[in-house]
């Protein structure tokens, strides 16, 4: 256990390295290792959680929010998110219209602090935070400004939205499929088709969560698992004594975590003087 508390990093509880046990989660989920797909999975299968509010990719950019309720949705909804998509009216639609008692929310940071503020001091009556069992929040360096990227690719690589088939991150660069090609565009050369907001965004893992996970480029095929709580914390371990889920220490990572949302922050403070 580490317990420590970071001004960037949020509080922390313990950190992980994780992936899912199941082949055909980790086969869908290369890069990281999908070990949030396997939690979600434990805590459905188990009756933790009645559904898992999450993004769906639809195509290229765009996504939904969607209820799912077993292994298959979930996996139908795995992957990196790079809009932001409505959540807050489609979870309350959704949490009254199927009596959700428990629900599971995974979403990027600034989501996360929105739903974290409104289950730790509701105001008014309305709210359904205490619904809201978990929050999962995603690492997030941005999303794009949806429009102007869109016609970046069209302009300047002759890509058309509606080839567009998916859009995935590495380590250095983005990944375009369309059609049956794919760009590789470093990630450098798009920062500026970033959403306004995010450019002064401060916050990386999503501190108001009760878990942050993402993926490093050092520990291909794992995702780190960052919990904020005992409640998180066992969970978490418990999913692994159920055999979803196959943990190692994580916490030597803190400094790679911490280096990525530091330039995170830095972009923010420059971008800030530049708005003021
Ligand atoms: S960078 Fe910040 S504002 Fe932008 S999507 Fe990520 S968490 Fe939200």
């Amino acid at each position: 256990m580490i317990n420590i508390t970071d001004s960037l990093l949020g509080s922390i509880f313990d950190i992980y390295l994780a992936r899912a046990t199941d082949k055909e989660i980790r086969q869908r989920k290369v890069a990281s290792g999908g070990a949030v797909t396997a939690l979600l999975v434990y805590a459905i299968e188990n009756g933790i959680v009645d559904g898992v509010v999450t993004a769906k990719k639809t195509k290229g950019l765009e996504g939904e929010a969607i209820v799912a309720r077993n292994k298959k949705e979930l996996l139908e909804a795995a992957g990196n998110k790079w809009s932001i998509v409505p959540f807050a009216a489609r979870l309350k639609a959704k949490i009254e219209e199927e009596n959700l008692k428990n629900v599971a929310v995974v979403c990027l940071p600034c989501q996360a602090q929105f739903f974290g503020q409104m289950r730790d001091f509701p105001l008014l009556e309305t709210d359904f935070g205490e619904r809201i069992k978990y929050i999962i929040s995603l690492f997030c360096m941005g999303t794009f400004a949806f429009d102007a990227f869109l016609n970046y690719l069209r302009m300047k690589h002759g890509i058309k939205a509606d080839t567009i088939v998916d859009i995935s991150l590495k380590a250095n660069f983005l990944e375009v499929h369309y059609n049956n090609n794919v760009l590789q565009l470093p990630i450098k050369e798009i920062y500026s088709y970033l959403q306004t907001g995010c450019l002064v965004c401060t916050d990386y893992t999503g501190t108001w969560s009760d878990i942050s996970a993402g993926f490093i480029p050092t520990e291909k095929g794992w995702t780190v698992l960052i919990t904020r709580n005992n409640r998180a914390n066992e969970l978490i371990k418990n999913a692994k004594k159920e055999g979803y889920l196959e943990l190692r220490d994580g916490s030597h990572l803190t400094g790679e975590i911490l280096k990525e949302a530091r330039k995170k922050l830095a972009r923010a403070q420059a971008n800030m003087m530049y708005l003021l």
